[in-house]
């Protein structure tokens, strides 16, 4: 299984639209791997995880990437970092006319009926078929497995992390983008599955903000250790940080010098895995 990381900033992206801290300074003045758009991935070329408002720029930053083909399209959530889906209103023939099947776009039931309301501002009708995924049930996305889980994230709507399978295969990968410390139900629902890579969010790094809708570092790694010790995943197996922001205090370097001895990775836009 290959997995593109389109984004791995924050709500704001880094550097953020309007924040001239010091770490989207550094950013602004070195770029590379300190510039992060907002996250989403990219698996196997064919099903993409999230629609970030920065679709269009990541269109354009990656060519080779079939990202105007695109078949199949995830959300976690509704949060508007993961969530541009007025963007959609340019799958219509109008906009993409050489576009030959329809996106089939997947979330829960929470998602599907905002984008109902936001379809109908659209100009014109939109080659789209809807997808209603439930946590904790497999349903085959393109050539995947996809099994949604309860993250922790927002109090009023279920926020979801999924695991991907591979048939062919039978790699698997848990996305955990957004969440907080999982509640009990899901930890027990993960218990025992084998994972071979996590991509887990990072999004607070060493700040302490009380926020218990994202982690911090040193809860990653606690993250880490619990699927260890659940017989989850092997120390060795990659484990990856996104969701970074520049209120998490730290720059590319510093953040993946932390990680590091913690058997943790930051991720960066344009990184590539093979699992
Ligand atoms: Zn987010
Ligand atoms: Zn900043
Ligand atoms: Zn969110």
């Amino acid at each position: 299984m290959n997995v593109f990381f389109l984004g791995t900033g924050a709500a704001e992206g880094v550097p953020a639209l309007f924040c001239n801290c010091a770490v989207c300074a550094f950013a602004r003045a070195h770029g590379g791997r300190d510039k992060r758009f907002r996250t989403g991935i990219l698996v196997d070329n064919t099903v993409r995880v999230d629609l970030s408002p920065d679709a269009l720029a990541q269109v354009h930053a990656y060519p080779d990437l079939p990202l105007c083909d695109l078949k199949h399209l995830l959300f976690t959530h509704s949060h508007d970092d993961h969530f541009a889906v007025r963007e959609l209103q340019y799958l219509s023939p109008n906009f993409a006319p050489e576009r030959d099947a329809p996106l089939k776009i997947w979330g829960t039931d929470y998602c599907m009926q905002h984008i109902r309301v936001t379809m109908g501002r659209f100009f014109e009708p939109v080659p789209l078929k809807m997808g209603v995924v439930t946590p904790f049930e497999t349903s085959a996305v393109a050539h995947l497995h996809v099994t949604p889980v309860l993250a922790r994230h927002k109090v009023d709507e279920p926020c979801l992390n999924y695991l991907f399978t591979e048939p062919a295969t039978q790699k698997t990968l848990l996305y955990a983008s957004d969440t907080g410390w999982y509640a009990e139900e899901t930890w027990a629902f993960l218990r025992g599955r084998r994972m071979d890579a996590a991509i887990v969010e990072c999004g607070l790094g060493i700040a302490e903000s009380g926020y218990e809708g994202h982690l911090s570092l040193d809860e990653c790694a606690r993250f880490r250790q619990k699927l260890i010790a659940d017989d989850c995943l092997s120390p060795d197996a990659p484990f990856y940080l996104t969701h970074i922001s520049h209120r998490g205090g730290l720059n590319h370097q510093a953040m993946n010098e932390r990680a590091a001895p913690l058997g943790m990775t930051v991720a960066y836009d344009g990184l590539q895995i093979t699992i």
